[in-house]
């Protein structure tokens, strides 16, 4: 069970930037509204994370750490209306099979905080007595240490780190509202304060820059089911940035990059990419989010549909800013 619980850690987190992604999700499901992410080594050293969150009972921490112990599913109809990120419960016990990890927490009704500490989960966990504020912190050192297969499957620090810091923009661009910081072998990369969805222009410049950022069109559009807000622009850039969400998660997917492109084309009459950021908002029942837990694939149930409603609502911008 041991090997098996490895070779299946591996595959929901096949590298820092995986674990950076699981743990934020966590904090973002339990309601912080400050989260602090610490990289040393490009995550291969310590992946530290801590929020200040609900927290975790310290008679429910040991069971946090079992693969399958999920706290957020309690019947297969909730997977349908899922509004927290994970469900799985799967990224703790595999980032703990894989690494040297310690989880301390405090809910804000218990006195004490207490810390687990487990080492590729040999052993049944032990809990102490710690000191932390309310919220939880996580920190995992040495990752893959006992499987040097996919350690030595690790890249640079630098390609390690750029990967991280790209997770942690797609989910510091999706929540304005929190306060994220981001710190590499002790410097400070980001120190975002939560501005609000009101403001979150400010947490776009702070994030891709004033100069992406001024050049990015507010649009808001929506039909019986579907809701669309964010912004594009309307030039095309030598190196666009682009990203879109679907309630609430980032995706890769061809029908939107089509739908936008399409957009392009019937107002410029000629081929372009823009910048975006985009928030879909649809029924949950009307797509398949987790076809994979890393790979930002949707399936919409009628893809056509999407399609012609993003790439309305896109070319509507581009008419607006042409006039
Ligand atoms: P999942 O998120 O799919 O439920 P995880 O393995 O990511 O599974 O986490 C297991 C459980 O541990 C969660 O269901 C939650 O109860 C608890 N947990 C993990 N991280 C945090 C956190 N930062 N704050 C509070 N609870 C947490
Ligand atoms: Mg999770």
């Amino acid at each position: 069970p041991q090997v098996a619980n490895q070779i299946a850690a591996g595959e929901v987190v096949e590298r820092p930037s995986a674990v950076v992604k699981e743990l934020m999700e966590n904090c973002l499901d339990a309601g912080a509204t400050r989260i602090l992410v610490e990289i040393v080594n490009g995550g291969a050293k310590k992946i530290l994370i801590r929020d200040n969150g609900c927290g975790i009972p310290q008679n429910e921490l040991a069971l946090a750490l079992k693969r399958h112990a999920t706290s957020k599913l309690s019947s297969i109809q909730d997977l349908n209306r899922l509004t927290s990120m994970g469900f799985r419960g799967e990224a703790l016990a595999s980032i703990a099979a894989v690494s040297r990890l310690t989880l301390t927490s405090k809910p804000a009704s218990q006195n004490m905080a207490y810390a687990v500490e487990v080492e590729g989960i040999a052993q049944e966990p032990k809990i102490s007595p710690a000191s932390h504020p309310d919220g939880t912190t996580i920190e995992a050192l040495d990752l893959f240490f006992n499987t040097p297969a996919r350690r030595r499957f690790l890249k640079s620090e630098k390609t390690e780190f750029l990967q991280v810091e790209e997770v942690f923009k797609r989910i510091a661009i999706s929540r304005p509202d929190v306060a994220f910081v981001l710190k590499n072998n002790g410097k400070v990369v980001y120190d975002l304060k939560a501005v609000g969805f009101q403001n979150e222009i400010r947490r776009l410049e702070a994030l891709l820059g004033k100069g992406i950022a001024s050049e990015l069109n507010f649009f808001e559009w929506s039909d019986t089911s579907l809701s669309i807000r964010g912004y594009v622009s309307v030039r095309a850039k030598s190196k666009p940035v682009q990203y879109f969400f679907v309630n609430g998660r980032i995706v890769r997917d061809k029908v939107v990059i089509h739908a936008v492109r399409e957009a392009y084309e019937s107002v410029f009459a000629e081929k372009g990419d823009v910048s975006y950021v985009c928030f879909l908002q649809m029924p949950p029942e009307d797509v398949d989010i987790n076809v994979h837990p890393q790979k930002s694939e949707v399936r919409f149930q009628e893809s056509r549909r999407v399609h012609d409603f993003i790439q309305t609502s896109v070319m509507n911008v581009f008419r607006n800013a042409q006039m």
